[in-house]
């Protein structure tokens, strides 16, 4: 591998999910639009969840990522976000009251706007269409299937509204703790967990007014809390444009001043990739060789690394070495995703590997995507049950390799939709078509999100 790097040497790699543009004059113009618009988030926000990454990796705080596979242009508005906000917030409180340790945030949210398919078209209405790849670069609705280059500014724009509203609701004090939040516990059937449920709820209730009554927040720590942003680095002539280099904060830990030594670097400035705190490769696209993972090695950001069934553990360490050269503690997040079944066979291997390698990362569990089936219908679900296998097994393998899990990361909604089977509402495939909505893979709803939480909150305390 070259030593040298630049936000644009990715072009002389392979390139998987390639984006084949017809109209190149657009593209550019688009990509010189995107050179000058300002930064979404700043260098001292990024290391400051990189340290907050660092904490999980050394399992003083737990991690907890979720949001929407596709995040759309029409999700930007105050209703979807806020019930993404109120669900992420309860759920940190439900795993927080769980593990008895700080959670850090990140939402899939504020550009996870790109897509990796499995196959360039689809057959729609009988006829074979290009796949819908987010909305970054097509629309979803049949005569918007072609790649429109303008869509790469305007997934700038949502980004930078949605980051907005974020920013200005928590600084408002929606995450105000000193306000009683509705839990909506209504819905579950069984009278017994929901008893269960409720007394988590009210113990981190009391909790928070006996916080309030000794006047324990003289840091304001329970106005407000951190939400960082996330989503794949999937569209590379995106990522590059909004890649700055740009002076080191003085929150970064002195101990990291050589980090990313392998890039001929001064010690005061390093390349941040602003379009959002933390970014992930794909399992599609995470070759040794290949352009993305090129282009994330010379990113200062905290990044991620899906780990599907096909990773080799030789390889897994491989990756680890190319874009954690130094072998910063925390700041690559190891996001495993093999499937309730195939966890048993690969996760405790890919442990040891790690461990032997010397470097200390985040393991993080996405119980979704190993988990997706089709119903004899044709719709694509996960069921609950799965997807809670999968933590649960995460949770037991980590432990019996004296490591431990950091975190999960889900597809999920703040809105009660119909796309993942059971949980305590009893959602069964016959009622799939309800509230249908994903244009791409099936999210937890609220309740059943919110339930997961409890679920794994509970394996702690037990
Ligand atoms: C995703 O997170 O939506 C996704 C496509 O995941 P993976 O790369 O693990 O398949
Ligand atoms: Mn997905």
């Amino acid at each position: 591998m070259s030593r040298s790097w630049t936000p644009s040497s990715w072009r002389d790699k392979p390139i998987k999910q390639e984006v084949k543009y017809s109209d190149r004059k657009a593209v550019d113009k688009a990509l010189v639009k995107l050179q000058t618009l300002p930064p979404l988030v700043t260098p001292a926000e990024i290391q400051k969840l990189k340290k907050s990454l660092r904490d999980v990796a050394l399992g003083n705080a737990f991690l907890l990522q979720g949001g929407d596979c596709a995040e759309l242009f029409s999700y930007c508005e105050s209703d979807a976000i806020d019930a993404k906000m109120k669900l992420l917030l309860q759920m940190s409180l439900v795993l927080i009251w769980g593990a008895n340790k700080p959670v850090v945030r990140i939402a899939r949210m504020a550009g996870q706007y790109a897509k990796p398919r499995s196959s360039p078209t689809e057959k729609v209405n009988g006829q074979e269409i290009p796949s819908f790849r987010g909305d970054i670069l097509n629309g979803y609705p049949q005569e918007e299937r072609d790649i429109d280059p303008g869509r790469l500014v305007e997934a700038y724009f949502h980004s930078a509204s949605t980051i907005n509203y974020v920013r200005s609701q928590l600084a408002s004090g929606f995450a105000d703790l000193h306000n009683p939040l509705d839990w909506g516990l209504g819905h579950v059937k069984d009278k017994g967990i929901q008893a269960k449920y409720q007394s988590i709820v009210t113990s981190i209730t009391e909790s928070l007014r006996f916080m309030r009554t000794v006047g324990a927040d003289t840091a304001g720590q329970i106005h407000t809390v951190d939400l960082f942003t996330s989503h794949e680095g999937l569209v590379l002539e995106y990522e590059e444009r909004l890649t700055r280099r740009m002076r080191h904060p003085s929150n970064r830990l002195p101990s990291e001043a050589t980090m990313n030594g392998h890039i001929a670097d001064d010690n005061d400035h390093g390349w941040y990739n602003t379009s959002a705190h933390f970014l992930w490769i794909g399992d599609r696209t995470r070759q040794i060789e290949g352009g993305h993972v090129e282009f994330f090695r010379g990113l200062e950001n905290p990044i991620g690394i899906k780990v599907g069934p096909s990773m080799k553990a030789d390889e897994l360490v491989e990756l680890l070495d190319v874009v954690n050269p130094s072998k910063e503690i925390g700041k690559v997040t190891l996001i495993t995703r093999y499937g309730e079944k195939k966890i048993e066979s690969m996760l405790g291997s890919h442990i040891e590997a790690v461990k032997q390698s010397g470097h200390v990362v985040v393991w993080q569990c996405d119980p979704m995507h190993g988990n997706t089936v089709t119903t004899p219908d044709g719709i694509k679900t996960r069921h609950f049950t799965s997807i809670l296998s999968e933590v649960s097994s995460a949770l037991r393998i980590h432990q019996q390799h004296g490591s431990f899990l950091g975190g999960v990361h889900l597809e999920l909604t703040g809105e009660a939709v119909t796309e993942c089977t059971g949980g305590s509402e009893g959602l069964v495939e016959e009622d799939l078509n309800l509230n249908y909505t994903t244009y791409c893979d099936p999210r937890l709803n609220e309740k059943q999100a919110l339930e997961l939480a409890f679920l794994v909150a509970g394996h702690y305390r037990n």
